[in-house]
């Protein structure tokens, strides 16, 4: 059988984090049996529909670089077709109209409430013969009375449900309009649905749509129904948990596939492994190894993942990732010279590209502001001193490398009798504004000598016009 799988949303919100995983388990199935994806977007309730969801919703699956084969199919082009399969249902005697007014219907079931049974639509339009005057009917599917539904479901295994658990569904409202259960049954017939992969809040739907199925003596498809994401603290994930559309995600700095890959991970798994690049999700996803149980959303993790793969991919690849990121900070990463050395020894420290950039800021623009604690802590004593002399060095020093600048945040360390961290500190508020920055002999080896000294002697200026600093510029023993 080939594989046809679909991917429906509804755009009345973004492409949320348990949208998105449902759209990789159907992309992941797709690709690995070499079949097809229908994206349909499922807008008929024009209410809460918006265009800005449905623009949303193709952003958030480009970034995350899901394509599709067929579509997008929307179900409001779709109406006429609908409503055919409607009066079909009606002329094979599989559906009847419902005069039933409001009133009579919860005269119903306060009947059923009294008599301790479960309130649901009796059926008792199915013998109604003649239409109720000033009364728009409702079509109600006539669910079979005996019998029951099974459901060999790929990841929850057999269910069964009686029969005489459904009532019988309305399949059109009262302006004809179709609703939900309907539409999805006659586009999963047209579109050649083999495997409806969705969340498992649509269990209950499942056996409402194979009975309609069976009515229009159509193939079933396969069914996977996938458990639920739960938030840390186990109640169903909403926006509380974290970012509410996954291009939010983006946003925040993680790199497309790091989410790829951990959403995957949330309900799937092989073996003990977490880190996989989408090739091998492809090779080695399948739905049989989905869990019955559901998963648990976990932040932290998800930064994890994130870290890892920033230190794994190609730099040139993380450059293109990190573009974005940069452009927002001002900066024209293809301008710099040493990109690849500034995000290679960066990368190690970033969990995402947003603290990638942020610690890549001070080599590709100029240090305007110094952070007053980090001045306060580091630049004082004989730090003006130090620094003097690191520049008179620094300024002949051949050849500008990492080991020779080495040597000599060593040698003035000596000379001025002090510890390590007491050169390289000042330096670093020198370079950075702040105390923070890869070792700093190839922080200055990457930033060139010409900025280097620049921006040590910045620093001297600094101190001389800064009185709250003025001790750090004496000469020593005066
Ligand atoms: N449009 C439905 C939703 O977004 C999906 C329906 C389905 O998968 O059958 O929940």
């Amino acid at each position: 059988m080939a594989v046809r799988t679909r991917f429906p949303p509804s755009p009345t919100g973004f492409l949320h984090i348990g949208g998105a995983r449902t759209a990789l388990f159907n992309w992941l199935y797709t690709r690995r049996h070499k079949g097809r994806m229908v994206l349909r977007i499922e807008d008929t309730d024009r209410e809460r529909s918006t265009e800005e969801s449905v623009q949303a919703i193709f952003e958030g699956l480009e970034w995350l670089t899901l394509d599709y084969d067929e579509g997008p199919y929307y179900q409001t082009r779709r109406m006429n077709r609908y409503a055919e399969v409607i009066r079909q249902l009606l002329d094979s005697g599989w559906a009847y109209r419902c005069y039933c007014t409001k009133e009579e219907l919860e005269a119903m079931r306060e009947q059923q409430r009294a008599e301790g049974i479960k309130t649901r639509y009796d059926g008792r339009c199915r013998e109604r013969l003649q239409p109720e005057p000033g009364v728009d009917p409702v079509v109600r599917f006539k669910n079979p009375r005996d019998g029951c539904v099974v459901i060999d479901d790929l990841i929850r295994g057999r269910i069964v449900i009686g029969n005489n658990e459904l009532d019988d569904l309305i399949i059109a409202r009262s302006d004809g309009s179709p609703t939900y259960n309907l539409t999805v049954v006659v586009d999963d017939i047209d579109m050649e649905i083999s495997h409806v992969i969705r969340g498992d809040d649509h269990i209950n739907n499942t056996p409402r749509q194979i009975n309609i199925i069976k009515a229009l003596e159509a193939p079933l498809p396969v069914y996977a129904h996938v458990p639920m994401i739960l938030g840390p603290d186990g109640k169903r994930m909403s926006k509380r948990h974290g970012a509410v559309s996954v291009t939010e995600y983006r946003e925040q700095g993680f790199l497309p596939h790091a989410v790829l890959n951990y959403l995957a991970r949330l309900g799937w798994s092989h073996g003990d492994d977490e880190l996989f690049s989408v090739e091998q999700l492809v090779n080695l996803f399948d739905i049989d190894a989905v869990h019955r149980n559901p998963a648990v959303f976990d932040p932290e993790k998800l930064l994890w993942v994130n870290y890892e793969h920033i230190k794994a991919m190609p730099v040139g690849e993380l450059k293109e990732h990190a573009r974005f990121h940069f452009e927002k900070a001002g900066i024209d990463i293809d301008a710099q010279p040493h990109w690849r050395e500034i995000i290679d020894v960066n990368r190690e420290r970033s969990k995402t590209l947003v603290e990638l950039v942020d610690r890549s800021r001070f080599f590709c623009q100029d240090v305007l502001d110094y952070d007053p604690e980090a001045m306060k802590k580091h630049v004082r004593g004989n730090a003006g001193d130090i620094l003097l002399r690191l520049r008179d060095r620094f300024s002949e020093l051949e050849p500008w490398a990492a080991n020779a600048i080495h040597a000599q945040v060593h040698a003035v360390a000596g000379e001025f009798d002090v510890g390590l961290g007491k050169v390289a500190q000042p330096i670093r508020v020198a370079v950075t504004g702040a105390a923070v920055s890869p070792p700093i002999d190839e922080t200055l080896a990457i930033l060139g000598r010409e900025k280097t000294v620049e921006r040590l002697e910045r620093l001297l200026e600094h101190l001389k016009t800064d009185p709250a600093q003025a001790s750090a510029t004496q000469p020593r023993g005066s």
